[in-house]
């Protein structure tokens, strides 16, 4: 049994198993939605990084461009007078550098190509750079002569890895070309001038050839780059440059940091909280397991059980039973569970006293032994049951109920019953079996005698007739007297024995053989839910034979209890009184039986004077013969209360003077 409730119980657990794939899909869930979040949150970032990095490099394109633009245009309005005069030029040409221009070198080429004035003034190899091969600016200054257009020089060398280009712009005068205005500019001063710190705090700003070369870079922080950049073609005309941008690694903020880093730490704790609660989840299940096991383990012991368990609250309904119980008293257990009493197993007539015993165990007054109780099968048939209550007391140590085992005695008493009545039948007869003996031993004992006083007499009255003489007569009447003697020895004898002789008198107390003779019909009593109340008054010392006493009270006793048969279970009493009076001991013995109708009472002390089926009417005469030899009496009388009283006078010995 208790393995299969184990299996049974196993795979209530395994069918709740999947309830763990839950927190644990969940947990899954919320990890991926969190770092999907996370990734999201930062390609925005990036995206938005890389928006504002092309925003960014177009308006740096943006501005360059309109440098070099405004720059073209000043450089084709230089008039006559700047060109004409070294020092009218170098104030021109400082002019131009003043105002961010990214100029470095203003240059006036005549309309021959020659250099007639510059600012500074070239040194070294000139235009030409340190590379000392074909002139770039030379081809620039041609392509701008003959278009009439502004045109940008390719960058070139010019000193420590700086880098220059130069832009020459066409000067017309009266519809001619009157020179050409060559502005040079140092790709590294352009840079700074026209990078603002907050794109170089951002960037790394590159201007790169075609073929990818970098002439030069700003940055205002050294720290690593991103891979991802933008270009974008920054045009002098023909010069073929690009600017390029690539941001650096703009630490995280620090909002996001935390974010992040709370949500793992979150992460961290919902995945340790799950831990936990599957150790204590499982724990748990083991110890109910385990508690399930000891239930399964008591219920079986219980129901195996021979014993009824009845549990009651305080109030006295039912809380429990058990199936013995159950069917002790043929009520299933669903009808019994909630009752208060009246309980329906209870005996209808003794309802009062069952009600009275269960409010005093209710109270904690009832008895502290086992009681017997006479219940009531649900199918009418009385059971007689042996009862202990015990107080019910819950885990914080508290009195809540009382929990009461119900064995059945019902058989056992039947059989009690059975060998008393046994016992009883037994008694009768062995008593008729001895009155017939003794009446036949004194037909036989009488016989002889009688025959002869019969003889002797029939003789003597022929004898008279025949006139025969009185002397002849007289022997046969002596012998007739001899006879008669012998009968009324004979008979002495049969009485004496009967008597048992007054040679067992002895000095006794009353009182201890009314206690003998009570305890002898203890099993009437109780059976018959009699009360008994004894009132000495006295201790009374007389002279007498205890085991003739003690079968006269004995009668009495019983004739007392089953003249109560059919009276109210609570009106049964028996009372005796003991007392003294003027040399005499008086015991009385009150019953509440049926009483003693008149035309009866005559008779009641006549042998063999019986109203019951089984009785043999020796008992009160016996009682009066025993009471008489004695030399006391025995009487009754009615009782006011319903029944009768017999008085029994005793003599008391007499105290010998001091
Ligand atoms: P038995 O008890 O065998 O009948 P007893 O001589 O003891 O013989 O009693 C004779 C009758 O006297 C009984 O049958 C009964 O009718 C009556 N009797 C005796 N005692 C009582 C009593 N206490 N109450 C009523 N009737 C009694």
């Amino acid at each position: 049994m208790g393995s299969t409730t184990t299996a049974l119980s196993g795979e209530r657990i395994n069918r709740w198993h999947w309830l763990w794939i839950l927190p644990r899909l969940a947990f899954i869930l919320f990890v991926g939605g969190v770092a999907l979040l996370l990734w999201m949150s930062d390609r925005a970032d990036k995206e938005e990084q890389r928006a504002t990095l092309i925003s960014d490099i177009l308006w740096l394109e943006q501005n360059l461009r309109f440098h070099l633009a405004r720059n073209e245009e000043l450089l084709g309005r230089i008039d006559v007078a700047h060109t004409s005069d070294a020092k009218a030029f170098e104030s021109y040409a400082r002019t131009m550098f003043g105002f961010e221009s990214g100029l470095r070198q203003l240059i006036w080429l005549g309309s021959d190509g020659a250099v007639r004035l510059a600012h500074p003034a070239i040194t070294n190899s000139g235009l030409a750079g340190e590379t000392g091969e074909a002139i770039p600016s030379q081809q620039s200054y041609r392509l701008a002569h003959s278009l009439g257009k502004p045109v940008y020089s390719k960058p070139y060398p010019y000193f420590m890895n700086d880098w220059q280009f130069e832009v020459h712009v066409p000067v017309s005068r009266e519809g001619r070309i009157a020179g050409v205005a060559v502005g040079v500019y140092r790709i590294r001063d352009l840079l700074g001038d026209s990078v603002p710190w907050w794109l170089a705090e951002r960037y790394r700003i590159s201007i790169i050839e075609d073929s990818g070369k970098v002439l030069v870079s700003r940055s205002k922080v050294e720290s690593t780059v991103t891979e991802e950049g933008y270009q974008v073609g920054f045009d002098p005309p023909g010069s073929g440059l690009s600017l390029h941008a690539v941001p650096y690694h703009a630490p995280r903020p620090l909002a996001s940091l935390l974010l992040s880093g709370s949500l793992v730490i979150l992460a961290m704790i919902v995945l340790w909280s799950l831990w936990i609660l599957r150790r204590h989840v499982l724990r748990r299940q083991a110890v109910e397991e385990q508690l399930r096991q000891e239930h399964a383990f008591r219920k079986a012991m219980e129901d195996s059980l021979d014993t009824g368990m009845r549990a009651r609250n305080l109030e006295g309904e039912i809380i429990y039973v058990n199936p013995a119980f159950c069917r002790m008293v043929g009520w299933p257990a669903t009808e019994l569970i909630g009752r208060r009493p009246p309980m329906p197993y209870w005996a209808d007539d003794i309802l009062d006293e069952t009600r009275a015993l269960s409010d005093s165990v209710l109270a904690g007054e009832g008895p502290e032994v086992g009681f017997e109780l006479k219940l009531k099968h649900r199918n009418g048939n009385a059971i007689d049951v042996l009862i202990h209550e015990a107080p019910l007391i819950d885990a914080r140590g508290q009195h809540f109920g009382w929990m009461g085992s119900l064995v059945d005695i019902t058989e056992r008493k039947q059989a009690d019953e059975r060998a008393r009545q046994q016992q009883d039948r037994l008694q009768s007869t062995a008593r008729l079996v001895a009155m017939g003996e003794m009446a036949s031993s004194i037909a036989h004992e009488l016989n002889q005698p009688l025959a002869a006083i019969s003889s002797y007499c029939t003789g003597a009255a022929n004898l008279l007739r025949n006139q025969t003489p009185a002397n002849e007569v007289l022997p046969a009447l002596d012998k007739a007297v001899e006879q008669a003697r012998r009968a009324g020895q004979v008979i002495r004898r049969i009485y004496s024995l009967a008597r048992h002789g007054e040679d067992r008198f002895e000095l006794l107390r009353l009182e201890e053989r009314i206690d003998d003779a009570l305890a002898l019909m203890e099993a009437d009593i109780r059976q018959n839910g009699i009360r008994v109340t004894v009132d000495l008054q006295a201790k009374v010392l007389i002279e007498g034979d205890p085991v003739l006493l003690e079968q006269a009270l004995f009668n009495l006793f019983r004739n007392a209890v089953e003249s109560m048969r059919d009276t109210g279970l609570d009106q049964r009493q028996i009372g005796i009184t003991l007392a003294c009076a003027d040399r005499y001991a008086l015991l009385t013995i009150a019953d509440r039986g049926c009483g003693i109708a008149a035309d009866v009472a005559d008779k009641l002390f006549d042998p063999l004077f019986t109203t019951k089926v089984e009785g043999m009417g020796m008992g009160l005469a016996i009682c009066r013969s025993v009471v008489e030899n004695h030399r006391g009496r025995l009487s009754f009388e009615a009782n006011p209360g319903g029944g009768t009283v017999f008085h029994i006078l005793l003599p008391l010995v007499p105290v010998a003077p001091q």
